[in-house]
C-alpha cells in the first residue's frame, strides 16, 4: 500500500526526538498505523473502547491531582499520585493543542502493579487510538492498562 505524504510526514515526526526524547515509536519497527491497528484489536478483544479507557484515565488523573503530589485513594481498587506539571507537550498529529506535562502513577492495591501516563497519553488514546511504539518511554501496553485501571 502506498503511503500518503501526510502519513509519511507523521511517521517521521513520531520517530524523531523533536517533541519528546526518544520519540513516540521507541525501537518499534512497525509503522504507526500497524501499532494502532494491533492495539485496537487487543482493546476490542477485551471488550473495551478507547473512549472508555481514556475516560477512566482522565477520572483517575483528576482524582490524583487533588492529592497535590501525595498518594490518594481513587476507589477500593486503586491509589494514584500526580506529579507537579512542568511545561506542556504538543500532540504529534497535525492539529493544535497542548497537554500539561503531568505524570499520573496508578497502583492497584491487590497486585501492587503500577502504570503511569502523561496527559498527552490520554489524548493520544482518546483521539488517535495510539499507545506509542514499543520501547518508547511512554508506551502503554493496553492489556496491562486495562488490567490495572478497571
Ligand atoms: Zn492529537
Amino acid at each position: 500500500m502506498k503511503e500518503s505524504p501526510q502519513t509519511r510526514k507523521l511517521e517521521q515526526i513520531l520517530r524523531s526526538s523533536k517533541l519528546v526524547a526518544g520519540g513516540f515509536m521507541g525501537d518499534d519497527s512497525r509503522s504507526f498505523n500497524e501499532v494502532i491497528y494491533a492495539d485496537a484489536s487487543q482493546v476490542s478483544k477485551l471488550g473495551y473502547t478507547m473512549e472508555e479507557i481514556a475516560a477512566r484515565m482522565q477520572e483517575i488523573t483528576d482524582t490524583a491531582k487533588t492529592g497535590l503530589g501525595n498518594w490518594i485513594k481513587v476507589d477500593d481498587k486503586l491509589q494514584a499520585v500526580a506529579d507537579e506539571a512542568k511545561g506542556s507537550l504538543i500532540c504529534p498529529w497535525p492539529h493544535s493543542g497542548r497537554y500539561v506535562k503531568r505524570i499520573t502513577t496508578v497502583q492497584r492495591y491487590n497486585s501492587g502493579e503500577t502504570i503511569r501516563w502523561s496527559e498527552l497519553n490520554i489524548h493520544l488514546i482518546a483521539e488517535h487510538g495510539f499507545f506509542e511504539g514499543r520501547g518508547a518511554a511512554f508506551r502503554i501496553e493496553p492489556v496491562k492498562l486495562i488490567n490495572v485501571i478497571f
